[in-house]
């Protein structure tokens, strides 16, 4: 095996610990204890923090790597080898993907190994603390913009037209919307069913115009505040980790609301009583109540016929208690003449995901631990931050098989899953879909 080694150095004269020669030499022992390995080559880029920008040695790494000239990297640390978790995570998943595995010895972690990956997204899930740091000041100048009724981070809003800070009222969209609250509020009618008709009414959808209309948009529609001629600021922040992607603002961020800030398409009266209808409709059935909530498989469950997400519904048993499936979301929106595939119930999909977690030989709590004890280490965030992940993680469920689950693809007689950082894929065959019996497993 062809290894490569990553360090960072210091080039401070009476930093013998930190110096090109001192890692270098430790390296090659390390490497030479291994008869099966061979020493690749040293890469040493300057600055002991990963934070600094220009690291031309491990562009140089990556791109050996991309060419086939390494098989296996070690590095010291995860804080060494990237700006930070997220990074890290990114590069070793790239690496994984053709083949090539990241050992970081401090932080003892192995990204070939079934736990590897997963103990570096824990701690991804924790370092956003890092990142909000260092994004403080930008959102600082963005607020203060914002208290001034400045409109951000939403360039498309369905009935308006944004233009430096600025809302006007659409026409054409306006009447949609003002359509959608009145089949809600005069016609009894849910957002499933109105999303079928303003399909078949042949209405584009806001932004996916090939896509037809879901009872997400709908709900949007009936639930937004701009609709009224309010604003509210902060609805999403940016914890700018993984993919920079925005997630809903529970609190974590002060919002802003500024009444009467732009011209209304439905009058205060009409949105609040579609606000206490919805209220009084969740309470009902508990279908809205859940909507919003996130799934920790949401988005993993594919249909093998169509090639659709499988959404998350809730059913009821004959005795009214409810259950948790997760339907195709052509067979939701278009019957089973769109899509023939059965529905998964929840209690499956986790049977699978304890069995392969037994199969992999993976101590789900033990992992959990670790990684909290890692992630204080690593991103010197507050224990009890740390500590918040594991604690529901150690029931099983959510966050352990969440965190594993890359995609179940779901077909006829059995669930394909895949799994985060495993190789192949688990051929879990299903002998009774209601009861979420499985008669067995193959590895493929
Ligand atoms: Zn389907």
């Amino acid at each position: 095996m062809r290894v490569a080694a990553y360090c960072r150095v210091s080039t401070a004269q009476d930093d013998q610990l930190h110096s090109l020669a001192h890692q270098q030499q430790y390296f090659a022992e390390y490497i030479s204890r291994r008869p099966d390995w061979e020493l690749a080559e040293v890469y040493a880029d300057r600055g002991l923090s990963g934070t600094s920008v220009r690291r031309p040695a491990f562009q140089r790494m990556i791109a050996a790597a991309q060419a086939g000239k390494i098989d296996l990297i070690l590095t010291k640390e995860v804080s060494r080898f990237a700006r930070n978790t997220v990074d890290a995570l990114a590069h070793t998943r790239a690496l994984r993907k053709i083949g090539v595995g990241v050992v970081f010895i401090g932080d003892n972690i192995d990204t070939r190994q079934n736990d590897g990956e997963f103990r570096l997204t824990i701690m991804a899930s924790v370092a956003q603390e890092e990142s909000r740091k260092t994004s403080e000041r930008v959102k600082w100048g963005q607020r203060r913009s914002m208290e001034q009724g400045v409109v951000f981070g939403c360039n498309q809003i369905y009935g308006f037209d944004l233009r430096g800070g600025q809302l006007t009222v659409k026409p054409d969209e306006a009447a949609v919307i003002r359509m959608v609250y009145h089949k809600f509020l005069h016609e009894g009618k849910g957002s499933w069913i109105i999303a079928r008709e303003l399909t078949e009414a042949g209405i584009l959808p806001p932004r996916a115009k090939d896509k037809p209309w879901s009872s997400t948009m709908v709900l949007r529609l009936l639930r937004n505040e701009k609709y009224c001629g309010d604003l509210l600021q902060k609805k999403t922040c940016t914890p700018d980790f993984l993919d920079h992607k925005k997630v809903k603002n529970d609190g974590r961020e002060e919002q802003i609301y500024l009444p009467d800030h732009h011209e209304a398409i439905v009058s205060r009266a009409v949105f609040d009583q579609a606000q206490r209808e919805l209220q009084r409709r969740a309470t009902k059935n508990g279908q809205y109540a859940r909507h919003s909530a996130r799934y920790w498989c949401s988005g993993k469950l594919i249909c093998a016929a169509c090639g659709s997400r499988l959404t998350p519904r809730r059913r009821q048993r004959t005795d009214r208690s409810t259950y948790q499936v997760w339907t195709c979301r052509t067979r939701v929106q278009r019957g089973s003449k769109g899509c023939a595939m059965h529905s998964v119930t929840e209690d499956t999909v986790c049977a699978c995901m304890a069995h392969l977690l037994a199969e992999l030989n993976i101590d789900a709590a033990k992992v959990v631990e670790d990684a909290a004890a890692l992630t204080h280490r690593l991103t010197g965030a507050e224990r009890a931050a740390c500590r918040a992940v594991p604690a529901d993680g150690t029931q099983p469920g959510s966050l352990i098989y969440g965190t594993l689950l890359e995609r179940i693809v779901v077909s006829e007689d059995a669930l394909t899953v895949y799994l985060c950082g495993v190789e192949g894929a688990f051929w879990m065959e299903i002998s009774d879909w209601k009861r979420g019996v499985f008669s067995a497993c193959t590895r493929l």
